[in-house]
């Protein structure tokens, strides 16, 4: 398989993809190597774990190298491994306490039995990854998965597979790890043979796919937890302080090129501060620029997926023939063979536009006015998805009244995105967004187990002989 270089669209890597046959052979090995993993104890899979941060920290460069040629961004492919490694270290100090014993109890029901609940992992978790936090994304599932005492089969997105070669070569530098997580190279073949052959599967990705991943889930008898796409509102009440809020908007809707399942891609403002907000976000935008030469400085990344930037062109070019106007940006522009946009700030859109109601993944800032907030809430709750969204108010109470209206999983209360920088908040994914418990928290660790009750009779029970029916 030919892998495109974001930076320059030529097609200069080659993946060489696994087999159905391959993966089920992988599977077979992780399977084998799972109890024995399980059996030695949370507090010696932290120490495993930690030494994989210490190795990877030890090899940062090579990692972070193919990771920023897979998604062309340098500075962000820096602070993603940081905090692949803030993951690991995290869920190495938070699992343990979650896995203390649960003391033997009397039951409520029939007092003569007692109750010892034990914690069974499943033995091989399957994870299909996306591109746009090529690492982070591998490894946030991957990592609470391992702790928990699952072998793990890994398949990294075929549109950006660089970073793949280093992270198994550290792998495989500590031996018992390397028999409980292995690799799966390819793209949707590869990723429905994984399904195939795993005890459950952690998806992340489209929607799309995840429905495909959650009727093959379904033939096999396996649970998917599914982390889909977002087209996340902001409603911005009219004693935003605007300041913040635009930054916010900025940096939460055209941060790493708005290719983040959690981007702001809906803007509700009051109309009384309509256009003093879209005069700040134009020109605030204005001085942003695209950083194809380093050397030139810049901060704006390329389109990681030439198909992606082909979805926004349409998004756009049907919101301009439906009455809609772009106020900067607008255009994905070809630098030297790769593709690039500005932050894009588009106005006079309504729901009858697929930009407002189908995700774009790309530095698009559709801005929308209400008249009064049931109106607000009532539109940042008419979509398919429910995965994140904001509220800006001055009035906190108020902010967060409205914020608990929003049906979806996770608002940030005057700010953008802040799921992607809180990783011990439990939340699940509304609607078309996701299914099946949440991949942050606590939760995020306790799902790679099913619960076991042993019932342990403590009385003489009587013969069926000697009981009067
Ligand atoms: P995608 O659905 O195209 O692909 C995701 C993964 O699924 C890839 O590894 C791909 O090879 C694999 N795949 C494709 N077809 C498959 C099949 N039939 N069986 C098994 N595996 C298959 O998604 P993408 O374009 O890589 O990622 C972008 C999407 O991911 C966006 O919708 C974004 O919102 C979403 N996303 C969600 C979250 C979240 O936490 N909710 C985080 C990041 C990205």
């Amino acid at each position: 398989m030919k892998v495109r270089n974001p930076r320059n669209g030529t097609y200069d890597y080659t993946l060489a993809i696994d087999s159905p046959n391959q993966v089920s052979h992988k599977a077979l090995a992780l399977k084998s190597t799972q109890q024995a993993w399980n059996s030695k104890g949370i507090a010696h899979r932290v120490k495993v774990l930690m030494e994989l941060a210490t190795m990877l920290e030890i090899k940062s460069e090579e990692i972070i190298n193919q990771l920023s040629i897979d998604t062309g961004r340098r500075k962000i492919s820096r602070i993603e491994f940081d905090g692949a490694i803030g993951l690991i270290k995290g869920r190495c100090y938070s699992s343990p306490k979650l896995m203390e014993e649960v003391p033997i109890r009397d039951s409520f029901s029939n007092p003569t039995v007692q109750i010892k609940q034990q914690r069974v992992p499943y033995e091989l978790v399957g994870v299909i990854s996306p591109w746009n936090f090529p690492l982070l994304l591998a490894l946030i599932d991957t990592v609470p998965a391992l702790l928990a005492g699952c072998s793990v089969l890994l398949k990294p997105s075929e549109v950006t597979p660089r970073f793949i070669d280093p992270l198994e070569a550290v792998v495989k530098e500590i031996p018992e790890l390397a028999s409980v997580l292995q690799f799966v190279r390819g793209g949707a073949e590869s990723g429905a043979a994984l399904v195939d052959n795993v005890d459950v599967v952690c998806f992340t990705g489209s929607v799309a796919t995840g429905k495909i991943i959650a009727m093959n889930a379904a033939k096999n008898f396996i649970p998917a937890f599914l982390e889909l796409g977002g087209k996340d509102p902001a409603i911005v009440l009219a004693d935003a302080n605007l300041e913040i809020t635009t930054d916010a908007i900025i940096r939460s809707a055209a941060g790493a090129t708005g290719q983040a399942c959690q981007s702001l891609e809906r803007i509700y403002v009051d109309e009384k501060i309509h256009d003093s907000l879209i005069s700040l976000l134009v020109e605030k935008i204005n001085k942003v620029t695209f950083n194809a030469d380093y050397e030139k400085g810049g901060t704006m990344g390329p389109l990681i997926f030439d198909k992606q930037a082909d979805k926004i062109e349409e998004q756009i070019n049907d919101a301009i023939d439906k009455g809609a106007q772009v106020k900067t940006g607008g255009k994905i522009e070809n630098i030297d063979g790769g593709a690039w946009m500005l932050p894009t700030v588009v106005t006079q859109v309504n729901h009858e536009m697929s930009l407002m109601t189908e995700e774009t993944f790309g530095p698009v800032i559709p801005v929308m006015a209400y008249k009064d907030l049931d109106q607000a809430i009532a539109l940042a709750n008419d979509s398919d998805y429910g995965l994140s969204g904001s509220v800006f108010s001055s009035d906190l109470e108020e902010a967060v009244r409205v914020a608990s209206l929003i049906d979806a999983g996770g608002i940030s209360v005057n700010d953008g995105s802040l799921t992607n920088q809180v990783f011990d908040a439990t939340k699940n994914s509304f609607k078309l967004s996701g299914l099946n418990g949440s991949r942050m928290g606590n939760d995020g660790f306790t799902r790679f187990f099913r619960t076991k009750a042993l019932l342990i009779q403590t009385a003489h029970p009587k013969s069926i002989h000697s009981q009067e029916e």
